[in-house]
């Protein structure tokens, strides 16, 4: 079987890792929102493609939930000391990926291509696609101003309330080469269990993808990202209250209007199942908290094993 699965960053690298777990790399393709990129201390860092390598790579920090294992700071501790950048936490490892995918990206590379060798370098098969090769940026409207995705999420901790949300870009971006050709070989399609607004809806944004998801002739199952309502890390539940009315599976399924065949629910939310409509609901336990646990989710949502 080969998916297409649209992802955000540590949540939906959890599930990567267990749809390749379960199916094997090369049966899949994740496409990779990058809403959330920025650049620090005049690098290119994109958050969301670097923690689901990380992920497929053996390599991420788990107990941190973002960035390299083993890491070390000595090139924050000199950036700090000399007053430079450092709102942006860089670890020395994670460093190294940012300066040579710049320097790639600086000599005309697009992120599609550099994102493909340093996948290979890091002996990962899984085909991993950035939404579009192309500047897509994600703002963020408050009653304090509007801001990048990254100063609203790591400077403001994300405690204003979202009002709004645009994709700069988006108009004009066209889908890396690969996405629209790997959504229509794809067997089945998944939505990750990542933050619907800001990880998923940014790839969304590009039409192209839009449209292929719309005219899908496969299945696409939608793994939600809350339990019992809330968000299992991050503000997706403050964001579904306040732009979606609710944190039920009805609301989390009204962000992929005409997207999704199915949604997985947690046990949890599996009293509150109105308001569906055509969306089929999956019912079984969806925190990943270990490889048995995620691999079974993924075998769920495959359609491999009953909920
Ligand atoms: P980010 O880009 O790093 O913010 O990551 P994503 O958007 O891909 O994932 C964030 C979402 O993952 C949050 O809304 C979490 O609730 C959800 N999440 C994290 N771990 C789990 C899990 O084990 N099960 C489920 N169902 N959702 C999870
Ligand atoms: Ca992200």
């Amino acid at each position: 079987m080969r998916v297409a699965v649209l992802s955000g960053g540590v949540g939906g690298a959890k599930f990567v890792r267990a749809l390749v777990e379960t199916l094997g790399g090369s049966n899949v393709t994740a496409i990779v929102n990058v809403g959330d990129d920025v650049e620090v201390l005049g690098l290119r860092v994109s958050p969301d493609l670097d923690s689901v390598l990380y992920a497929l790579a053996g390599i991420a920090d788990e107990a941190r939930g973002w960035g390299r294992a083993d890491e070390t700071w000595r090139a924050r501790e000199t950036v700090s000391a000399l007053g430079g950048e450092d709102w942006f936490a860089l670890g020395d490892r994670d460093l190294g990926l940012h300066l040579v995918r710049t320097q790639a990206l600086r000599a005309g590379m697009p992120l599609s291509t550099v994102t493909a060798r340093i996948t290979s370098a890091l002996g990962v098969a899984t085909r991993l696609l950035p939404a579009t090769d192309d500047r897509l940026r994600t703002w963020i409207a408050t009653e304090a101003g509007e801001f990048t995705f990254q100063q609203w999420f790591v400077a403001r901790r994300h405690r204003d309330e979202v009002d709004a949300l645009r994709f700069v870009g988006a108009e004009t971006a066209m889908p890396a080469p690969g996405v629209v050709e790997a959504i229509a070989a794809a067997d089945l399609l998944l939505l990750a269990p990542s933050n619907p607004y800001v990880s998923i809806a940014p790839i969304l944004a590009v039409h192209a993808i839009r449209e292929a998801l719309s005219e899908r002739r496969v299945p696409c199952v939608a793994v939600s990202p809350l339990i019992g309502g809330r968000a299992v890390k991050g503000p997706a539940d403050r964001m579904l209250r306040r732009l979606a009315g609710g944190t039920s599976p009805a609301q989390v399924a009204s962000c992929y209007l005409g997207l999704i065949d199915s949604l997985v629910v947690d046990e949890a939310d599996a009293q509150d199942l109105g308001g569906l409509g055509d969306v089929r609901p999956i019912v079984t336990r969806t925190l990943m908290s270990d490889a048995d646990a995620r691999r079974r989710l993924a075998e769920v949502a495959l359609g491999t094993v009953p909920a």
